[in-house]
C-alpha cells in the first residue's frame, strides 16, 4: 500500500446539524463563504520569511478558513516593535511580500485580511530609533521596562498618523487584501490607548469624553472607508474590557462606544483585554472563557461580529451561532493546532480533528523571534521551510517495516505518519496504554487537555490497518536483534534527575543518606513524602515546578517553592502564563523565595544560599523536590550501538533515537522529532540543498 493523504481517509456525509457553520456572511462589500475565520495573529515569522509566512497561511485557506489574515502589519517606520518580528508596509517596497500572501489565501477561495497597527507607546523603535509617540507623555510599555518615553502626540502628529494610517490602506488594497482592519485592541496600538483613560489623559478634544476618545478611531475608520469601501470591508479590532475594573475599559463602557459607532465599520472583532488575557492557556482558561463578555455586542450593530475563545467544538461553535452571540467564528489558535478544522467539520471527519491543548507554545515562537511552532500540528511554520503540510504525507518509497520502542508523543507522532505514508509500521510499549509523558503530565493541576496529545494520535493510529501496537513490550537489545527490524526508531523518553544537576548546578549536589528527595517523576508515579514540609526547587523554570508546587499545596503540604530565577515559571512568559502562575500559585498558600539556590540537601534541612551574595541560609524541610532537569531513557539506544556489529545478521539497517530519548525537551519538540523522523525517512536530502530548510536571505543593495 502507498501514502495515503489524511484529507481523503474518509467521506462520510456531512452532519446537518452543521451547516449552519457553512452559511455565507456578507462583510460589506464582500462575501466570506462561511462562518469560519482565522483572526490575525503573530508568528515570529513576519519581515524576515515572508515566503514561508505566505504559505502557512495559504493552507489555512486551502483547510477552509473563509477569512484568513495577517499579524499586526507595521504600517509606518515612526512605530516598530523591534525585537518582535511581524510584518511591516512602510512603503511600497513592502508590497511584494504582502502581495505574495493575498495571492496565497486567494488561491483557495479565501478572504484576505490585513491588521494595520500602529504600536505607538508599545514600541521602543529600537530599530528605527524615532521618538515613539502615545496620547500622552509615559514610559514606553514594552515587556522589558526598556528605559525610553513616548511622548504626546500633538493635532500635527495625529493629522500624520492618520495620513499614514491612509497611505498604507491603499497600499494593503494594492496588496490585494479584502479586509483591512482598524486595530484598537489588546492595548497593543494608539488607537486603544486613546480609547482608555488608562493612557489618554488628553484635555483637547482627542481625550475625556468617550465621543473624544472615539474620536481618532472614527476618523481613521470613515477615512479608510471613503478610501476602498467600495471593495474592500474594513473591520474594527476592539477591547471590550481591560480587566481593570473602572480604571480602565470596561464592558459597559465599550458597549457605549461601539453603540455610537454601530454600524460605521463592516465588522466588530471583538477581543479580551490583552493578549495574555484573550489568549490564556487551558490552564486558565476554559474554551469559551470570552463568552460571557461579547455576549450582547450583536445587540448593538447591524453589522456581524466575530469573537475567538478556542473553539474546536463544533457544537459549541454552532451554539454560538445560534445564540446570536458571534456571526463568525474567530480562531488563532485552533486553526494553528488544525489549519483543516472546517473542512474536517464540513465533512464529517471528527475524529481527525486536531484539537489545541491551549499550551501556548504557538506563542513562544513571537516571543522568542523564531517560527510558531505548535505542539499538536508539527507541520506549522514549516509548509514552505521543509515542504510538510498538515494532512497531505509523501507516499512511501521503501517497503521496508520499521520498529518504534516507546508510544509517548515521539513515537506516536512518528507511527501515524509513517503509517499514512504506507509503511508497516510496529509499536512496542513497555506500559498499558499509548501517550507516555502527555498521560502522566495531564494528570497534573491544570494540564488535563494536553491528553489531548495522545487523543489525536490514538484515533488516527485506529484508522491505520498498517500500524501494530504491542503493550506490555519493555524491549531490550536482545529483543531488538530478534525482531530484526530493518528501521529501528527508539523513542524511549526521559526521566527527571535525582542529582540537583540543571541550569545552576553542573555537578551533582551533596545529599545525605535518608533524606527525602523526589523528582517530578517520582511525584507522578505516586510518591509522597512522610512529613508536611515540603520544598519544590525549581531549576527547570517551564511549567513543571510550579505545577508541581500547585499539587502538595493542593493535598495540603506546606509548601516552599524555590527558584533561583526572578520568579516562578520564569520561561513561561513566553507563553504568556507567567504572571498567572505565581498569582496563583500565591492565592494556593505557596510561598515563593526568588534568587536561592538549593545547595546541599541534609536530613530534614535544606542550604540554600542567595544566588547574588552565597549567604547561606537552613531550611527545616521533610522532603525536597529536584525538578532541575531530565536525562534520556538512551540504554536501549546505547546496548544496540555496543551490538553494532550485530545488526546486518539480524537485518536492522539503522537506528536513530528521537524526542526525549535523544535530548529532553517540550513535548512540542518531541512531536516535532516524531514528524522529522517519519517525513525525512526514505526523502530526498536537503530541501535547498545546503540546509535541512528552505531560508530566504535578503537581496544586498549596491555599496552605494
Ligand atoms: P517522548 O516525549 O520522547 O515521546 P515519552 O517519555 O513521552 O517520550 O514516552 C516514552 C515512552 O516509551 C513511554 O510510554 C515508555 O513507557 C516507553 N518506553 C520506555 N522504554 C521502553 C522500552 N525499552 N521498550 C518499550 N517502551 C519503552
Ligand atoms: Fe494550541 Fe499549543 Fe498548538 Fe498553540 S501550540 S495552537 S496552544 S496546541
Amino acid at each position: 500500500m502507498l501514502g495515503r493523504p489524511e484529507s481523503s481517509q474518509q467521506t462520510t456525509a456531512r452532519d446537518t446539524r452543521y451547516d449552519i457553520l457553512f452559511e455565507p456572511v456578507k462583510i460589506g462589500p464582500l462575501t466570506a463563504r462561511n462562518r469560519f475565520y482565522q483572526v490575525p495573529h503573530c508568528n515570529g515569522m513576519g519581515y524576515r520569511d515572508p515566503t514561508a509566512l505566505a504559505h502557512m497561511r495559504g493552507v489555512k485557506a486551502e483547510g477552509g478558513w473563509a477569512v484568513v489574515c495577517t499579524e499586526q502589519v507595521e504600517f509606518h517606520y515612526t512605530s516598530e516593535i523591534t525585537p518582535f518580528i511581524e510584518l511591516r508596509l512602510w512603503d511600497d517596497r513592502d508590497i511584494p511580500s504582502l502581495a505574495r500572501m493575498a495571492d496565497k489565501i486567494h488561491e483557495h477561495g479565501s478572504l484576505a485580511g490585513i491588521e494595520l497597527a500602529y504600536n505607538g507607546m508599545n514600541g521602543a523603535n529600537l530599530y528605527s530609533r524615532e521618538v515613539p509617540m502615545g496620547p500622552a507623555h509615559l514610559p514606553v510599555a514594552s515587556f522589558t521596562y526598556d528605559p525610553v518615553q513616548a511622548r504626546r502626540m500633538d493635532l500635527q502628529d495625529i493629522r500624520n498618523i492618520r495620513k499614514w494610517h491612509l497611505d498604507a490602506v491603499l497600499r494593503a488594497k494594492r496588496a490585494g487584501f479584502d479586509l483591512i482592519y482598524v486595530y484598537a485592541a489588546h492595548a497593543l496600538g494608539f488607537l486603544h490607548h486613546f480609547l482608555s483613560r488608562r493612557f489618554n489623559e488628553r484635555t483637547d478634544e482627542y481625550g475625556g469624553s468617550l465621543e473624544n476618545r472615539i474620536r481618532l478611531m472614527r476618523e481613521i475608520t470613515e477615512e479608510t472607508k471613503a478610501a476602498i469601501g467600495d471593495t474592500c470591508a474594513v473591520p474594527i479590532r476592539i477591547s471590550i474590557d481591560e480587566l481593570l475594573g473602572e480604571g480602565g475599559l470596561y464592558k459597559e463602557e465599550v458597549e457605549d462606544m461601539i453603540g455610537l459607532m454601530a454600524d460605521l465599520p463592516d465588522l466588530w472583532d471583538v477581543t479580551l483585554a490583552g493578549w495574555e488575557n484573550d489568549s490564556r492557556t487551558s490552564r486558565f482558561a476554559e474554551e469559551g472563557a470570552q463568552e460571557p463578555f461579547i455576549r450582547g455586542v450583536k445587540r448593538l450593530t447591524a453589522k456581524p461580529v466575530v469573537g475567538v475563545g478556542r473553539y474546536t467544538s463544533a457544537d459549541r461553535m454552532v451554539s454560538l451561532v445560534k445564540k446570536g452571540i458571534v456571526d463568525l467564528v474567530g480562531a488563532a489558535r485552533p486553526s494553528i493546532a488544525d489549519p483543516f478544522l472546517p473542512r474536517k467539520i464540513q465533512e464529517g471527519r471528527f475524529d481527525d480533528i486536531r484539537e489545541c491543548i491551549g499550551c501556548n507554545i504557538c506563542v513562544s515562537g513571537d516571543f522568542t523571534q523564531s517560527p510558531i511552532r505548535c505542539t499538536q500540528n508539527p507541520t506549522m511554520g514549516e509548509e514552505w521551510r521543509k515542504g510538510w503540510h498538515p494532512e497531505t504525507v509523501k507516499p512511501r518509497r521503501t517497503d521496508k517495516p520499521v520498529l518504534i520502542v516507546g508510544a509517548g508523543p515521539a513515537g506516536l507522532e512518528a507511527a501515524q505518519t509513517l503509517g499514512k505514508r504506507g509503511y508497516d509500521v510496529t509499536i512496542a510499549e513497555a506500559g498499558t496504554e499509548l501517550g507516555g509523558r502527555v498521560l502522566q503530565e495531564s494528570r497534573l493541576p491544570g494540564l488535563a487537555a494536553w491528553v489531548r496529545v495522545a487523543d489525536y494520535r490514538k484515533m488516527q493510529l485506529a484508522q491505520l490497518p498498517n500500524v501494530e501496537i504491542f503493550f506490555d513490550s519493555r524491549l531490550d537489545a536482545g529483543n531488538v536483534l530478534e525482531f530484526g527490524f530493518p528501521r529501528v526508531v527508539i523513542a524511549t523518553g526521559a526521566r527527571w534527575r535525582g542529582d540537583g544537576i540543571g541550569h545552576r548546578h553542573l555537578a551533582a549536589i551533596p545529599i545525605a543518606e535518608g533524606a527525602c528527595v523526589l523528582t517530578p517523576s517520582d511525584v507522578m508515579a505516586g510518591r509522597r513524602p512522610a512529613g508536611k514540609r515540603v520544598i519544590v526547587w525549581d531549576d527547570d523554570h517551564y511549567y513543571m515546578g510550579g505545577v508541581i508546587a500547585e499539587l502538595f499545596a493542593e493535598q495540603g503540604y506546606e509548601t516552599l517553592y524555590l527558584t533561583p530565577a526572578s520568579e516562578a515559571s520564569t520561561w513561561t512568559r513566553n507563553t504568556m502564563e507567567q504572571h498567572f502562575i505565581q498569582k496563583r500559585m500565591l492565592e494556593k498558600g505557596i510561598t515563593i523565595q526568588s534568587f536561592r539556590s538549593v545547595d546541599v540537601i541534609e536530613r530534614n534541612e535544606v542550604v540554600t544560599s542567595c544566588v547574588f551574595t552565597g549567604r547561606e541560609e537552613r531550611i527545616a524541610a521533610d522532603a525536597v523536590v529536584l525538578v532541575t532537569a531530565r536525562l534520556p531513557n538512551e540504554q536501549l539506544a546505547l546496548d544496540l550501538l555496543a551490538r553494532r556489529d550485530e545488526w546486518a545478521d539480524a537485518g536492522i539497517e539503522d537506528v536513530v533515537s528521537i524526542g526525549d530519548a535523544l535530548a529532553p525537551a517540550t513535548i512540542a519538540h518531541a512531536v516535532y522529532a516524531g514528524r522529522r523522523y517519519a517525513e525525512e525517512l526514505d526523502a530526498d536530502p536537503l530541501p535547498d540543498g545546503v540546509l535541512p530548510f528552505r531560508r530566504e536571505i535578503a537581496e544586498l543593495l549596491p555599496l552605494d
